[in-house]
């Protein structure tokens, strides 16, 4: 290993034997976290912002407790910092609460071919109904962002830039404070798709140049059903509630309502409570090992992977093919053989990868291909995982007849 701690046993499902490697679709969940959630569940719980009684006040206390961590997280001012569902409600709640109020006909959106389906269709839907354009900025042949053809896309009637921060698909890491300096060149608005970067890389929202950054808890060791807005403070504010309900309004009438202060403005209804505190300590556990250690980790694995899957006949990998600007997805496909055929073979040498279009169809386009098998890895693989994937994809190959 590369000094890298062994935290296997931290993670239970592990004791299945299982090799997981799917952690971009979602990652597995280690104890502190599954503790921090049971405690809480079982001596702290009740609604939030409501009662006067002890336990409403401790739950408060916890959930802006995780409000306050994931700001120190992410260097930014906890008012900023907004719940979500998860990364698809953050971007949905971008594209309309702030793209319905800011984007009319002759305006253009600009995305990416390598989007998620997440930071592509609420955009199509925006576009759609406020007369804006949307376009896209394509990739260069070994899948990275095509600056020459951004810049060459970029003029003053780009009104928002929204790019995946990693490719849940490619593993290509664009670089976003470049992206970001020229789409406030032109005054655009810049939304970053964190959904893989942030899990895997340390992000300064100070330095990173995003407006908006959406990521979910549940691809960074925390739960499911919790996620996270952030937004620069004059951007959050030029943005309206996306929902309406309890806890976001100031007053209300019978025919009007005024907002409450930014962040519960944006937070209608009952939050995730318990998967708040989840996060919180999902995030506790990040942060003791070092996200800087932890995207190192992931490279050396990346780095091991690409080696010995050029070797393996038949095998073709979709992205960049070294370690320049790039985290820790490989997407594979082997000639002859289809994506899912081979994750079912892996599957049965106790090998999990995703296999699909992984809610990048546009992408799968580009790419020439139905589907990819994927890999990912986190905190918790070991090179143990590359060879059994590794001899899984060989054992593969001789069943299909390749190479
Ligand atoms: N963007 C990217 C790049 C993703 O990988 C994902 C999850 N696959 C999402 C957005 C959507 O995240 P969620 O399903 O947690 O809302």
């Amino acid at each position: 290993m590369n000094g890298f701690p062994d935290l296997r046993a931290d993670f239970p499902i592990l004791e299945t034997g299982v090799h997981f490697l799917d952690s971009g679709a979602s990652s597995q969940k280690p104890v502190p976290v599954l503790e921090a959630m049971d405690r809480f569940a079982r001596t702290s719980y009740a609604n939030v912002h409501r009662g006067a009684y002890k336990l409403s006040v401790a739950a408060t206390e916890a959930y802006e407790a995780a409000r306050q961590r994931v700001a120190r997280f992410l260097n930014a001012d906890p008012d900023e910092v907004i719940f979500t569902r998860g990364a698809t409600t953050s971007l949905n709640m971008v594209a309309f609460g702030w793209g319905m109020q800011h984007l009319g006909p002759g305006d253009r959106i600009l995305t990416t071919v390598m989007e998620h389906h997440a930071n592509l269709v609420p955009w199509q839907m925006v576009a759609r109904r406020t007369g804006a354009t949307l376009d896209h900025v394509p990739i260069t042949a070994d899948g990275r962002f095509d600056l020459d053809a951004y810049r060459e896309k970029l003029d003053e009637r780009v009104k928002v830039v929204a790019f995946t921060g990693m490719s849940n698909a490619l593993g290509t890491i664009p670089v976003t404070p470049l992206i970001a300096s020229l789409a406030h060149e032109v005054d655009a608005r810049v939304v970053v798709d964190g959904a893989q970067l942030v899990p895997h890389r340390g992000v300064d929202v100070k330095t990173l140049g995003a407006d908006f950054l959406a990521f979910s808890s549940h691809k960074m060791l925390g739960p499911t059903g919790i996620g996270v807005l952030w937004g620069r403070m004059d951007a959050l504010e030029e943005m309206e509630p996306f929902e309406g309900g309890g806890e976001m309004i100031a007053d209300v009438t019978l025919h009007d309502a005024t907002w409450a202060p930014i962040p519960h403005r944006f937070e209608a209804g009952t939050p995730s409570i318990i998967e708040a505190v989840g996060l919180h300590a999902a995030i506790d556990y990040l942060d003791s090992i070092g996200m800087d250690r932890i995207f190192a980790h992931d490279r050396h694995l990346t780095a091991i992977a690409l080696e010995r899957l050029a070797d393996v006949p038949g095998v073709r990998i979709h992205g960049p093919r070294d370690l320049e600007d790039r985290g820790g997805v490989i997407s594979i496909t082997m000639d002859g053989t289809h994506a899912h055929d081979l994750a079912t073979i892996l599957d049965e040498h106790g090998v999990a990868v995703r296999a699909g279009h992984h809610c990048a169809k546009p992408l799968m386009r580009e790419l020439g291909v139905a589907a990819t098998a994927r890999v990912s890895f986190y905190v918790y693989n070991t090179e143990e995982d590359i060879d059994a994937l590794v001899s899984g994809l060989r054992k593969a190959g001789e069943l299909f007849g390749v190479g």
